[in-house]
């Protein structure tokens, strides 16, 4: 069995784009910038964009956080976003998920001009993704694509299972699994992966286990501890566990620890490749954020 390890991977790609960054400032360009959008005080929320921002820092892109307060209006949000529409200095932003009740995600997200939408969440940035033109993926099926490809596990004709159809991680993860590798993004987006048989399952699935153990690989991001049992799958299976839910753990420093949708003691002997959690997925979903700014910055350019 070989462990995934994210946090490994993560570092590489991170050490490659300090490199890619220093060399646009070397012949004369300006560090890729990224704005990051966060309304009201959602500790996790100020937790991932704290990280996020260190994570900028550390590979020489220009983070500029914009905060606001819970009360702000949703009209107010989409003046913000329309600004850093039309800001020539701004490459990429995001907003940081979730939103107050009273401001529609939907209609935040839809108003991002798509090719600085480096969370890849935008409608047309998905329905560029489905028809294989160039697009920005969103962060964790771009870093899962990554850790496949550079462990060099093949997708090519293997039944791929994906369990969660959420919109940023189980559908795009399925959608590019199932390309055409060479349609989806030589050059500007990771074609890493493809032509895959792909099967989506959810909540509602009927025998999640007799499906699992046809699976080749099995990607989890349902958000519930333990779904994936040794039962389910079959010898030689690749497992890449999204999942992660805080649990109380009174004998843990924090009280709690982080646990992933899979029972890692007894499915891992059976995998030929599994991702823990944490180390696994994480970090290279915050790598992916990353990658998404240099690719904007790099779309302008070439435009
Ligand atoms: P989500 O929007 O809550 O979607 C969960 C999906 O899993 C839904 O499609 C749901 O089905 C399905 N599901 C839930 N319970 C199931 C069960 N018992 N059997 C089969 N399917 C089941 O979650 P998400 O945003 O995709 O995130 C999923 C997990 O990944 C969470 O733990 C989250 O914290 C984690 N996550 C991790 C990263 C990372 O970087 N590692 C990034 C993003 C998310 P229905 O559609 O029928 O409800």
């Amino acid at each position: 069995m070989v462990l995934l390890d994210g946090k490994y991977i993560a570092s590489q790609i991170r050490e490659e784009l300090k490199a890619e960054v220093a060399e646009i400032i070397a012949s004369g360009g300006r560090a890729p910038k990224l704005g990051i959008v966060i309304v009201g005080h959602n500790p996790a929320s100020e937790t991932y964009v704290a990280n996020k921002m260190k994570a900028c820092a550390a590979v020489g892109i220009n983070a500029q956080k914009i905060a606001f307060e819970d009360t702000v209006s949703e009209a107010e949000l989409l003046d913000q976003v329309a600004k850093l529409n039309g800001d020539e200095s701004m490459d990429g932003f995001i907003v940081q998920l979730p939103l107050p009740p009273h401001i529609s995600e939907q209609a935040v997200l839809s108003s991002i001009d798509y090719r600085k939408d480096v969370d890849g969440l935008t409608p047309e940035n998905v329905g560029r993704t489905v028809q294989g033109l160039p697009s920005i993926v969103s962060a964790t099926p771009r870093g899962i694509s990554e850790l496949l490809r550079r462990y060099q596990i093949p997708t090519a004709g293997k039944h791929v299972v994906v369990i969660g159809r959420s919109n940023i991680v189980g559908k795009p993860m399925a959608m590019l699994l199932m390309q055409r590798p060479y349609l989806t993004l030589p050059k500007l987006s990771t074609a890493a992966v493809g032509d895959a048989t792909v099967t989506i399952c959810h909540s509602k699935t009927q025998n999640l286990r007799a499906i699992c153990l046809t699976a080749d690989i099995i990607i989890v991001a349902a958000g519930y501890p333990g779904l994936l049992t040794a039962d389910m799958v079959r010898d030689g299976v690749t497992v890449i566990d999204v999942g992660i839910t805080r649990v109380d753990d009174p004998s843990a420093p924090k009280g709690y620890r982080l646990a992933g949708d899979v029972d890692f003691e007894h499915v891992a002997p059976k995998c030929a490749f599994i991702t823990p959690v944490p180390g696994g997925v994480g970090p290279m979903t915050i790598v992916s954020l990353l990658q998404n700014t240099v690719q904007a910055y790099r779309m302008k350019a070439e435009n």
